[in-house]
């Protein structure tokens, strides 16, 4: 079965996880489901830059996929960074298993705005769909409406869509197709 298992990484709002939860297969054809427990992100937390490094995060992850883990998704609610940026939205192995999302700068009052769960819902909706699609191989697609266009903001994430385009749906397919038939 193609499954995507949510990992709730320390401290975070179980609803934002659940509507998570139930729009991903709407999205991606798949279905998901809540990890009875968390990961504490502690360990990857560094003062210099009071962030937390995503890509070992990632590493962290790795112990926790199991063989009927379709795809392994990480929800946070602290600050990630990689080295070469002041910080991310989320980032992914190209190919999988594991990718992680954070919620931290997609809240409104992150920019001094009033709160807005739906706006973040979606946000955060279409950041793992963006980060699921890099564990299937797909790059950043050209197309400013594809959730794998590349967002530097989240006014790049507000005007994409929360699904693939036609081009970036057939390869996903093509793709996950090769990885049964090897399977
Ligand atoms: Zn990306
Ligand atoms: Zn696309």
């Amino acid at each position: 079965m193609k499954l995507v298992h949510l990992l709730p990484l320390g401290k975070l709002d179980v609803s934002l996880l659940r509507d998570l939860c139930g729009a991903i297969p709407r999205c991606l054809h798949v279905a998901c489901e809540i990890l009875p427990f968390e990961l504490d992100p502690t360990p990857s937390y560094h003062a210099e830059r009071q962030q937390y490094h995503s890509s070992e995060i990632l590493q962290r992850m790795q112990p926790l996929v199991r063989t009927q883990d379709w795809r392994l998704l990480a929800v946070a609610d602290v600050d990630l960074y990689i080295p070469i940026l002041k910080y991310v939205f989320g980032e992914a192995q190209m190919g999988g298993p594991c990718a992680v999302v954070s919620v931290h700068r997609l809240r409104q009052e992150f920019y001094g705005l009033d709160p807005d769960d739906a706006v973040l819902s979606q946000r955060l909706l279409k950041e793992s769909v963006h980060e699921l699609g890099h564990t299937l191989d797909l790059r950043h697609c050209q197309d400013y409406r594809c959730v794998m266009a590349s967002s530097h903001s989240v006014e790049w994430i507000d005007l994409r869509e929360s699904t693939l385009c036609e081009s970036c749906r057939s390869q996903a397919e093509s793709k996950t197709a090769l990885a049964e038939k090897r399977a």
